[in-house]
C-alpha cells in the first residue's frame, strides 16, 4: 500500500478574531493544492464548525484536542462524540504543548486516543523528544515510550485511523528544523518499533509525518525522504506558504 501524503495545519491559539479567521480560510480556498495530498487544518475549538462550513471541501478539519469522556461534569472540555456530531473527522492528540504546558501524560493521551477512535474520529498522534533527550541519545527510546502507551490500548485495525506526527520538541516554533536525515532516522525508528510491537503491515501502512519549523523553503528536501509521509505545520499554516507545503511533492 502506498501511503498518501498528509499535510496538517495546526493553528494553535490563532487567529484570535473572527475576521482574521475568515481571511485565513478564504486565502486557503483560493490556493492551488495538490489533489493527491490529504489536507487537514486544526483551528481553535471555538472556530471548528464555522471553519468546516466555509473551507473548501477537499480540506478536512481537525480539533486540536478532546477529552475521553462522552459527556458529564467536565468543565471546559469537548468530547469525541461532540466532534463527530459536528462533522469534524480528525483530532490532534498528544501535542508537546499539551504534554508540557497542560501536563498530559502518555497514559492520558492513550486513553483519549482510544476514546476518539471508538467515537469514530481519526487521530493525529504527536510524539517527540526534547533537546536534552536528543543530546542524551534517547530520541528512539522516548518516541517508543510515548507510543507504547497507545500501542497497549489499540487493536491492529485501529492503526488505519492513526497518523503519527514525529515532532521533536526542540524544533517546534523555534525555526530550528530537523535535517532531513534526522527526520528520516527518527521515522525509520518509529516504523521499526511499530513492526516489532504490532505488525509489519501496520509499520508499512501507517503514515508518519514530521512537524517542527516546517516552511515552504525546507519542506521539499524533507519530503524527499522515504519515510516522511507529510507534515504537521504550526506557524507556516497561518501563511500563504502553507499551500507550498501541501504541494511539497509536486
Ligand atoms: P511549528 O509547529 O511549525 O510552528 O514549529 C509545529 C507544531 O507544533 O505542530
Amino acid at each position: 500500500m502506498t501511503r498518501q501524503f498528509f499535510v496538517g495545519g495546526n493553528f494553535k491559539l490563532n487567529p484570535i478574531t473572527l475576521e482574521s479567521k475568515k481571511s485565513l480560510i478564504s486565502g486557503l480556498n483560493k490556493a492551488e493544492l495538490d489533489p493527491s495530498t490529504e489536507v487537514v487544518i486544526a483551528p481553535p475549538s471555538i472556530y471548528l464548525i464555522s471553519v468546516k462550513d466555509i473551507v473548501r471541501k477537499d480540506v478536512k478539519v481537525a480539533a486540536q484536542n478532546c477529552y475521553f469522556k462522552e459527556s458529564g461534569a467536565f468543565t471546559g472540555e469537548i468530547s469525541p462524540k461532540q466532534l463527530v456530531d459536528a462533522g469534524i473527522p480528525y483530532v490532534i492528540l498528544g501535542h508537546s504543548e499539551r504534554r508540557t504546558i497542560f501536563k498530559e501524560t502518555s497514559e492520558l493521551i492513550a486513553t483519549k486516543t482510544r476514546a476518539a477512535l471508538d467515537a469514530g474520529l481519526k487521530v493525529i498522534l504527536c510524539i517527540g523528544e526534547t533537546l536534552q533527550e536528543r543530546e542524551a541519545g534517547k530520541t528512539a527510546e522516548v518516541c517508543e515510550e510515548q507510543l507504547k502507551a497507545v500501542v497497549e490500548v489499540l487493536k491492529e485495525a485501529d492503526w488505519s485511523n492513526v497518523v503519527i506526527a514525529y515532532e521533536p520538541v526542540w524544533a517546534i516554533g523555534t525555526g530550528k528544523v530537523a535535517t532531513s536525515a534526522q527526520a528520516q532516522e527518527a521515522h525509520v525508528d518509529v516504523r521499526a518499533y511499530l513492526a516489532k510491537a504490532i505488525s509489519a503491515a501496520v509499520a508499512n501502512d501507517t503514515r508518519i509525518i514530521y512537524g517542527g519549523s516546517v516552511t515552504a523553503v525546507n519542506c521539499k528536501e524533507l519530503a524527499t525522504q522515504q519515510d516522511v509521509d507529510g507534515f504537521l505545520v504550526g506557524g507556516a499554516s497561518l501563511k500563504p506558504e502553507f499551500a507550498d507545503i501541501v504541494n511539497a511533492k509536486k
